[in-house]
């Protein structure tokens, strides 16, 4: 009785969160210290302070009415100035409150945007390895998925391939920096030469082409290495950015949508964008939520745990023998399965009560995700299940 595109949707349903419940009755039954679940992004790192400090004043100090009532369906004006002048102090932009609109973490805002402007048909450009929800997101609206293939070199995205790729139809391109599933970051120099790919194809068919930067792991980068606001490189940048990894409120579902005065249509874009929040069902993001992101726009999680994660698990993995590049943000390395059928690999950790995700859930087979938003002594605890690995596969 279900629709027919339900059908599919529930058929492809994320293999990495039927592994997360896997993973929970392994749990049960081995012992949770003996289950080294690496499959779900789900930091493991708390909140901070802040969070807490700024939920407790609110529901202290302000009006529950306004506090728990409605808004603007953008959210609340307040909040997102603060948000605008935030970013403008730290990328030198010049953003203004109605540039902002809060949505229900990056999957909320990716829908909005989508809904706003994806007529059928119309074509969505990713880069593999990407987040396999993007393919749901734009089958919501009818939008059609063209994916750009891997450069399992460098894991930047193939500019070749993608150029070859644009056609009249396509309406956005969505990046991921830093990325889940390699941790890549996309370099200066890739995002010029993209940026200057979409003017001039733009330029060819006389279409607005949107670039999407999908940016929840924007906060967690390494060794200071600079992730660049896409804004500021092409004029027809919208982004998706949340708190559920940089402030560890997966949960709460929280985030924001920029849509800079520089996008073309942007009154239109930011007034549909408003309605498809609501209409969508969201109405708005979560009014204690955005009242407390607000208090906490400086506020940081604890990013050198990740860094000592990184480390030891990129260490300890190289060591075996395992190819993998090192990851410069997120919390995931992407390793070159052993096998070339990476669900065999998959399949024979799982017996050394290791979770890790196939590749072929980021349209990149042959390679698996190792999430290492994990204890610590998760990682190190594994090692011994990851050498036994390393014996039979390599
Ligand atoms: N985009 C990417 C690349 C992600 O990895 C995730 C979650 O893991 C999301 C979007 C969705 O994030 P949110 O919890 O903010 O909806």
């Amino acid at each position: 009785m279900i629709a027919d595109k339900m059908v599919n949707f529930v058929k492809n349903s994320s293999a990495i969160r039927a592994m997360f419940e896997e993973g929970k009755i392994m749990a049960e039954k081995y012992g949770a210290e003996n289950v080294y679940d690496f499959s779900l992004g789900n930091p493991n790192v708390p909140a901070p302070a802040e969070v807490k400090d700024a939920i407790i004043d609110i529901l202290d100090n302000e009006d529950p009415v306004v506090v728990h009532g409605y808004m603007n369906n953008s959210g609340y004006e307040d909040v997102r100035a603060a948000i605008a002048g935030s970013l403008n102090r730290k990328f030198g932009t010049a953003f203004r409150e109605e540039n902002i609109l809060m949505t229900v973490g990056a999957a909320g805002g990716m829908n909005v945007i989508f809904k706003t402007l994806l007529n059928p048909g119309d074509e969505v450009m990713v880069f593999a390895p990407y987040f396999g929800e993007y393919r749901s997101y734009a089958a919501n609206y009818d939008g059609v998925l063209v994916e750009v293939s891997p450069d399992t070199e460098t894991f930047q995205p193939n500019l070749e391939e993608f150029r070859g790729k644009i056609t009249r139809r396509t309406k956005a391109v969505i990046v991921n920096s830093p990325n889940n599933p390699t941790g890549v970051v996309y370099s200066e120099d890739t995002i010029h030469k993209l940026a200057d790919i979409l003017r001039e194809k733009q330029k060819e068919f006389g279409t607005e082409i949107y670039l999407i930067s999908d940016e929840p792991y924007r906060e967690l980068a390494y060794d200071g290495v600079q992730v660049p606001y896409l804004t500021k490189y092409y004029e027809n940048t919208i982004v998706g950015y949340s708190y559920s990894k940089s402030l560890s409120l997966p949960g709460e579902r929280i985030g924001y949508l920029v849509i800079p005065d520089e996008v073309a249509d942007s009154r239109d874009v930011i007034a549909a964008a408003n309605v498809a929040n609501r209409i969508l069902g969201y109405v708005n993001a979560p009014s204690l939520m955005q009242k407390v992101v607000a208090r906490c726009l400086d506020a940081e999680v604890d990013v050198p745990a990740y860094n000592k994660n990184r480390e030891a698990l990129y260490g300890g993995l190289k060591k075996l023998g395992f190819q993998c590049i090192k990851p410069e943000g997120a919390f995931y390395l992407f390793v070159k399965s052993p096998v070339a059928d990476e669900k065999v690999f998959c399949d024979a950790a799982k017996k050394h009560h290791i979770l890790i995700v196939p590749g072929s859930s980021f349209a990149c087979p042959g390679y698996v995700r190792i999430a290492y938003c994990v204890s610590y002594e998760t990682i190190m605890n594994s090692m011994p299940g990851f050498e036994a690995l390393a014996k039979e596969f390599l």
